[in-house]
């Protein structure tokens, strides 16, 4: 039976960690010796480890610790939304641990094409920026982190970051506001990725406006699997939340069976906020459903305050519904998918929806 290992943690004590996973690996009958390694952190942008944007460098420190004791080969990269990997890694604080154990950066720019025989979604080809196969394992280390268009960013979620950073705005814009197609794309993209071990960081997690500028409250949670989509069903149920489009879609197709939780008990969480986003996937037709969401479906809004005017909002927007007027951007809500890439990607937490 699949297995989800949890473990109540007040903070990010490398001993503590080290245990955890150690006696987690076992639990899952993971044995990672000898093998060649590609760590996969949540690396959004280069913003310190207390804003919980990215995985925390202690997490991956440990992890990093365990594997190099075991005679691993260990490398480590993502592909952020419009840093380099380099310049991610060092604002986040894990080039300090790249340094520190001699961790190889890949930067996940190359071009590879992956096919899929049969998926989830109606697509089969996908552009990785780095291959997986190329590893004897991947292990995954999501963020638990709110998420405007997908309700919560866990461990299914993180494996779009293989996607090259050129593709990832076209697969926005194919998925438009289909939040469930867009789930069914990011679901065939985890299992080409096939992660051997999927390790959530919520010690600190993310609530409220996230990925990127919500609030940092301590959950003392972190939890591991073979298995992602039980690992986020499971955190789904603690923080109390129901239908989430990937649990969802992979429910239907019969991707989330039973499974056993191993470990110390986490006890629910209380007071997690999700995002001002609504759920729109009613059971309705296409095109009332179209007239529905541009009512009801949370719209980017710029903090004139905050913003400094840097662009990369107008770079990362799929839609191009964005434009610059006296240095500032400006929305065309029409064009508008409600992606949330703005939000995401915006280094000052200028846009709210
Ligand atoms: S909203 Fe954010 S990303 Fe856009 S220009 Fe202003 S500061 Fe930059
Ligand atoms: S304006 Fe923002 S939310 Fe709208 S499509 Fe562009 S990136 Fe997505």
């Amino acid at each position: 039976m699949k297995r989800v290992v949890t473990a109540a943690l007040s903070s990010y004590d490398p001993g503590a960690l080290q245990q955890f996973f150690q006696e987690g690996f076992e639990s899952i009958g993971l044995s990672l010796n000898h093998c060649k390694v590609l760590l996969k952190p949540n690396l959004v942008m280069g913003k310190p480890p207390r804003k919980a944007v990215n995985t925390h460098p202690d997490v991956v420190r440990a992890v990093a610790a365990v594997l190099l004791d075991r005679s691993c080969d260990v490398y480590i990269g993502d592909s952020p939304g419009y840093e380099s990997t380099e310049r991610a890694l060092k604002g986040s604080g894990i080039m300090d641990v790249v340094k520190d154990m001699g961790l190889k950066v890949v930067p996940f720019n190359r071009l590879i094409t992956k096919r899929q025989q049969s998926g989830v979604s109606p697509y089969r080809f996908f552009t990785f920026g780095e291959d997986p196969c190329a590893y004897d394992a991947v292990v995954n280390l999501p963020k638990l982190k709110t998420h405007g268009m997908m309700g919560l960013t866990l461990g299914v979620k993180n494996t779009f970051g293989f996607i090259h950073s050129l593709e990832k705005a076209r697969w926005h814009l194919r998925a438009g506001q289909d939040r469930m197609l867009f789930a069914s794309i990011l679901i065939d993209i985890h299992r080409l990725v096939s992660p051997a071990v999927t390790i959530l960081d919520g010690i600190i997690a993310m609530d409220r406006e996230g990925p990127s500028s919500g609030r940092a409250r301590d959950m003392g949670l972190i939890a591991l699997s073979r298995d992602a989509f039980a690992l986020d069903h499971y955190i789904e149920q603690i923080i109390g939340i129901a239908s989430l489009p990937i649990t969802v879609k992979a429910m239907e197709h019969g991707l989330i069976g039973e499974y056993d939780v191993h470990g110390q008990k986490v006890p629910p969480v209380a007071g997690f906020e999700m995002p001002k986003s609504v759920d729109t996937d009613w059971a309705l037709p296409r095109f009332v459903k179209k007239i529905l969401r541009s009512v009801f479906v949370g719209k980017p809004r710029l903090n004139l305050e905050k913003c400094r005017g840097c662009g990369i909002c107008l770079k990362v927007c799929p839609a191009g519904s964005l434009v610059f007027l006296d240095q500032r951007p400006v929305f065309d809500h029409k064009r508008c998918i409600r992606c949330y890439c703005c939000q995401e990607m915006c280094p000052e937490g200028a846009i709210t929806v």
